[in-house]
């Protein structure tokens, strides 16, 4: 289970996130909608500790911090319970896949090189990467690229996957196989947050939408209520001009 009371985020005088709450059951997946500069990767950020956020509460099972005054080691223990995948890959470029899926099991985990290895193989194979392990980044696609993102994240086993927009910077015709791969990794019962504007995903696989606008939760539900019975008429709006 994650959970975000509460949370807010400004930059300078902007307010980015105005008193944000999130919760998720174990092995769901929430995916999180909303119009450019809502707050949404702000709030995956905060979640992971790659942005501070100005007060609010995160719990990941067992765990409970202050998103504000948390101390290195409840910092330390947040990353090891999340995993984020970025929009822009963040490979290593002078790393090849297998490194790249290797290196948070090395550095941040402590795994042996080769157990790690071996589990990096395992991923890169899981996500249909067995021919490409000595690949460079720029030697890759940007779907190959982007399941070397994933395979990296869930080698780490983490209880939580940050998904922040995986297939926006994807060329047309790679965005459906990495969203293949985003659904195996949903099957297997991991719990999710997912920041994507890829409306049939959501209605596949999300078990609530989150409607996000001006920092705040507009809406929350099904996708059945979200996408076909929206109560605010923000929601509406904004679904009207992307579906
Ligand atoms: P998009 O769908 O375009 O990615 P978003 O909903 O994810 O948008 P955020 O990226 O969270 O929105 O940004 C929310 C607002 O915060 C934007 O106005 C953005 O310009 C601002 N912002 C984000 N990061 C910073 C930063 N590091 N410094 C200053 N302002 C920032």
């Amino acid at each position: 289970m994650i959970e975000v009371k509460n949370i807010k985020k400004n930059f300078g005088k902007h307010s980015v996130l105005k008193d944000v709450s999130v919760k998720v059951e174990d092995g769901q997946v929430v995916v999180i909608l909303g119009p450019s500069g809502s707050g949404k990767t702000t709030l995956l950020r905060c979640i992971n500790f790659l942005e501070n956020a100005d007060s609010g509460r995160l719990t990941i099972g067992n765990l409970e911090v202050d998103l504000k005054k948390s101390t290195k080691k409840e910092i330390l223990n947040i990353r090891r319970r999340t995993a984020f995948v970025f929009q822009n890959y963040n490979l290593f470029a002078n790393k090849t896949a297998i490194e790249n899926v290797m290196e948070g099991l090395v550095t941040g985990r402590h795994v042996p090189k080769a157990q790690a290895r071996e589990r990096a193989e395992e991923a890169l194979n899981w996500v249909g990467l067995s021919d490409k392990f000595n690949y460079y980044p720029a030697q890759l696609s940007g779907g190959q690229q982007q399941r070397v993102g994933i395979a990296r994240a869930f080698v780490l086993d983490p209880e939580v996957i940050l998904f922040d927009e995986p297939t926006s910077a994807l060329d047309p015709e790679l965005v459906g196989e990495t969203l293949d791969i985003i659904k195996k990794v949903a099957e297997k019962g991991i719990t999710m947050i997912v920041v994507t504007h890829e409306m049939s995903f959501a209605q596949d696989v999300a078990d609530k939408v989150i409607f996000m606008d001006g920092g705040i939760v507009v809406e929350e539900g099904t996708p059945e209520v979200i996408f076909s019975n929206p109560k605010e008429e923000r929601t509406k709006q904004f679904l009207s001009r992307i579906i």
